[in-house]
């Protein structure tokens, strides 16, 4: 009996090692990684194709940790949202992205458009309008100024209460888009009654343009249908110089990616806009 106890506590202290036990470690280091000052924030430059100027960039959150390093965000927001800390995170990335993009602005920068990512848990926060607008008071933003990106699930999980939500922060003045055109259940239908602004078509579609017929005409299809519904495209994960004559030869609007710029630091992305920003 006594063996097999502590097989058993062998088993499930293996079991802690591998899976559990980092994660514990990863939610107590992610509850103080706010106050801690281990966030920042990269920003990825967004182009427009007829002109190949930036006129844009979207914030992506960073946590850099002082033993374990860079944590990517697909590997923390899901915890953030379960732990419910993503709302104090949230309105953080808010408001250093609506400073940033405010100061770039006062330096002369032009007018350009932030794009701020929303999780599903901070879009229903009954909070979420208050905490939009005060960020854009407390920074000077120009409503405007600012795009949210919401996702289909987002928006599709329901839909009556989605469209409540988006028309009151229509209501404020911002720009909403539908961020991963493509990948989620979404309908053609509502679509068209949503008060949105832009799609961003998905990286994954984006990728195999020059390869996958398929690809090729999902992504000229999400570009008609946009226009027809007179909203702005914007293709993300444009890596190739094919993929980016292929977006501009059927019509799309912008463009993000790799081929131009990675997300870059504050500092580094200043100097972008001050040098090279041609596409
Ligand atoms: P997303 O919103 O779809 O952001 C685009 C992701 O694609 C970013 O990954 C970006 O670095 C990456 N990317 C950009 N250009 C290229 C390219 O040419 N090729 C490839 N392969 N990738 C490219 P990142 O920064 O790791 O962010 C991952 C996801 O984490 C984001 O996907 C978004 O869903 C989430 N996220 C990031 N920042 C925030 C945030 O502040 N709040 C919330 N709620 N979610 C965030
Ligand atoms: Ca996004
Ligand atoms: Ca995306
Ligand atoms: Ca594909």
């Amino acid at each position: 009996a006594k063996e097999q106890g502590r097989g058993h506590w062998q088993f499930y202290a293996a079991s802690m090692n591998t899976g559990t036990l980092e994660r514990l470690g990863l939610e107590s280091e992610l509850r103080h990684a706010l106050e801690r000052g281990q966030f920042h924030l990269e920003y990825q430059p967004q182009l427009d194709l007829a002109s190949g100027t930036v006129v844009g960039m979207e914030a992506l959150l960073r946590w850099t940790h002082p033993q374990l390093g860079r944590i990517p965000p697909a590997s923390f927001i899901g915890l953030a949202e379960e732990m419910g800390l993503i709302t104090p995170i949230g309105d953080w990335v808010l408001r250093t992205a609506c400073a940033q993009a405010r100061a770039w602005q006062l330096a002369g920068h032009g007018p350009l458009r932030l794009a701020v990512n929303l999780s599903a848990r901070q879009f229903k926060q009954k909070n979420l309008l208050h905490a939009v607008a005060q960020a854009l008071a407390d920074t000077g933003l120009a409503a405007a100024h600012l795009e949210l990106e919401l996702t289909e699930s987002m928006v599709m999980h329901d839909v009556e209460q989605a469209t409540v939500i988006m028309a009151k922060l229509k209501g404020l003045g911002v720009q909403l888009s539908i961020d991963d055109f493509g990948t989620g259940y979404s309908s053609l239908a509502y679509l068209r009654h949503f008060p949105i602004d832009v799609l961003k078509i998905d990286k994954t579609f984006v990728s195999d343009i020059t390869h996958s017929m398929d690809d090729a005409a999902i992504v000229r299809a999400i570009i008609s249908l946009a226009h027809s519904l007179r909203l702005k495209v914007i293709a993300e994960g444009v890596e190739t110089a094919q993929q980016l004559d292929f977006l501009r030869q059927h019509g799309c609007d912008q463009m993000q990616g790799y081929l131009f710029s990675r997300p870059l630091a504050a500092a580094a992305f200043e100097t972008l806009l001050l040098e090279g920003n041609m596409l």
